[in-house]
């Protein structure tokens, strides 16, 4: 397959299609990046890097750093993470509150905030310096040791955080969350700020397209098995409550973030990150999810 031809022919169809959505605002520092930027990178599992448009900027990929979370505290507690929160889609939106007071403090899935709240409280207890440790996990699996927080989209995001400190002393009430709010949500807004380009991100999924080799990235350590539940988590609950219609039209696991960006994988195929910041109103970049769907319908090949 020649991925560089298949991408090229779809970012040009893209590029003439009006965009749609807008750009986060309730994060302030966001709603101020250029909306017109596009990007691309698709690493094949033999190291092929095709990339397209602004695929070597960096941009905030906000909740694709759940996934980054999830692995290294599930590397840790293992199948005990599972007693702190669950592998259901949620069917809510990512910020929503609702169903915590049903379910006793124990978010549906470790992608919604709820879930990535938990996971950071885990990390917090298990860490002494979780902001760093995280930071160097990234670095290494990107193999980018200039990839770093933005502090400026942390505070921001801070200074808005209404919602997520309401999800998360919600779930402290249940005793869901061991650690101080303020210092668990801190860790939180600091690690959603994180910025890659299309290309480190791409490069940091591919390690997720390996499902026949254990994963070991700075110590952090986790078996074939664990990287299929990863990838089982990311098709049901990556995108939101738009991961049917991502698993329906684009057929791939994969995680979005309000900052634009979307990584996916094809398991022993290839890695791919997409980045337009205008969002629909369920959170996902509108030409990202078009650009993915397109690619898997040229190539006539997604994981089903
Ligand atoms: N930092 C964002 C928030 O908590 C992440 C949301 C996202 O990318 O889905 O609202």
């Amino acid at each position: 397959m020649d991925y560089g031809k298949v991408i090229k022919e779809i970012y040009a169809e893209i590029s003439d299609v009006k965009k749609e959505g807008k750009v986060a605002d309730y994060i302030p520092e966001l709603s101020v990046v250029d909306p017109d930027k596009f990007g691309i990178t698709l690493i094949t599992s033999e190291g092929r890097i095709h990339s397209a448009g602004d695929s070597d900027e960096r941009f905030s990929i906000q909740s694709i750093s759940k996934v980054f979370t999830l692995s290294m505290a599930f590397s840790l507690l293992g199948d005990k993470i599972w007693d702190r929160t669950g592998v259901e889609p949620s069917g809510s939106p990512f910020n929503s509150i609702v169903q915590l007071e049903y379910e006793k403090g124990k978010p549906r899935n470790p992608f919604i905030n709820a879930g990535a709240l938990v996971v950071c409280d885990i990390l917090f207890s298990k860490r002494a310096d979780p902001k760093n440790e995280i930071l160097g996990f990234v670095r290494k699996l990107a193999g980018c040791g200039s990839i770093n927080y933005n502090m400026k989209v942390a505070e921001s995001e801070r200074s808005a955080g209404y919602r997520n400190a309401a999800l998360i002393n919600m779930m402290r009430s249940y005793g869901n969350i061991k650690n101080p709010v303020e210092k668990v949500l801190d860790l939180y807004y600091t690690v959603c700020s994180i910025e890659l380009t299309c290309t480190e991100l791409a490069k940091a999924f591919l390690h997720y397209t390996n499902i026949r080799k254990d994963f070991d990235i700075c110590g952090y350590t986790l078996t074939r098995s664990q990287i299929r539940r990863i990838n089982a988590l990311m098709l049901c609950c990556g995108l939101y409550d738009e991961s049917g219609e991502f698993a329906f039209e684009v057929g791939l696991p994969g995680k979005s973030g309000v900052g634009g960006g979307i990584a996916a994988v094809n398991p022993d195929h290839y890695s791919v990150a997409v980045w337009s910041p205008l969002i629909n109103e369920k959170g996902n970049s509108v030409a990202g999810m078009k650009f993915l769907e397109r690619l898997t319908t040229i190539t006539d090949d997604s994981i089903f």
